[in-house]
């Protein structure tokens, strides 16, 4: 018999479910009403998402409440990964928590949520606003750009570049904003561009 991947889940998902019925049935009703676990994903909303942790850009679904991840699994229907994760991508959702002594979960205190600045000759980082940061950032890449921009090199031939900025692309983002970014290196005259996984 052929089985495919989805059909073998829904028919080991089914055993499973037979095996822990009869379980509870043969424990009675009160070591069933003991063993009850509060469902994870009870009122939670399905947030699809790319993994972060490298560049094959595998799929995941958060399950969020109230604004925190509550689970993580494979996203089944990607066709990257088709539901399955490495062990990286398995314990995404350790960026959230941590454990404390006793082994619970508990959330991450030490999870950056707002941009960080560090000023030129400063030993210490300063919280910005999006706002602010991104003002920055433009103003920088422009000033720049204006500065060393070349239109022609030392020989006469038409270049348009400049090589007074470096361009690094992200494995925490996805092919397409990625092709995006080097468009946009591109079309500002940056050709000195490379990618931590070098894609
Ligand atoms: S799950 Fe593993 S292979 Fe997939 S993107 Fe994440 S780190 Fe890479």
């Amino acid at each position: 018999m052929k089985l495919s991947r989805r059909s073998f889940l829904k028919l080991t998902g089914t055993a499973a479910a037979a095996a822990t019925l009869t379980s509870l049935s043969l424990q009675g009703d009160k070591k069933a009403e003991a063993s009850y676990q509060p469902i994870r994903l009870h009122y939670a909303r399905e947030v699809p998402t790319i993994c972060t942790f490298c560049g094959v850009g595998c799929g995941i679904l958060c399950y969020v409440r109230d604004g925190v991840v509550v689970n993580t699994e494979g996203d089944p229907d990607h066709p990257i990964n088709e539901g399955t994760l490495c062990s990286k991508g398995s314990s995404i959702i350790n960026i959230s928590y941590i454990y404390d002594e006793k082994g619970k979960p508990k959330l991450n205190p030490n999870r950056l949520t707002k941009p960080l600045y560090r000023a030129p000759g400063s030993d210490r980082w300063e919280e910005k606003d999006w706002d602010w940061m991104l003002d920055t950032i433009v103003q920088r890449i422009k000033d720049t750009r204006d500065r060393s921009f070349e239109e022609k090199d030392a020989n006469g031939v038409t270049v348009n570049r400049t090589q007074a900025i470096a361009w690094l692309g992200s494995a925490f983002c996805t092919n397409e904003e990625n092709y995006l970014f080097h468009k946009m290196a591109r079309a500002m005259g940056v050709i000195n561009i490379d990618h931590c996984a070098r894609l």
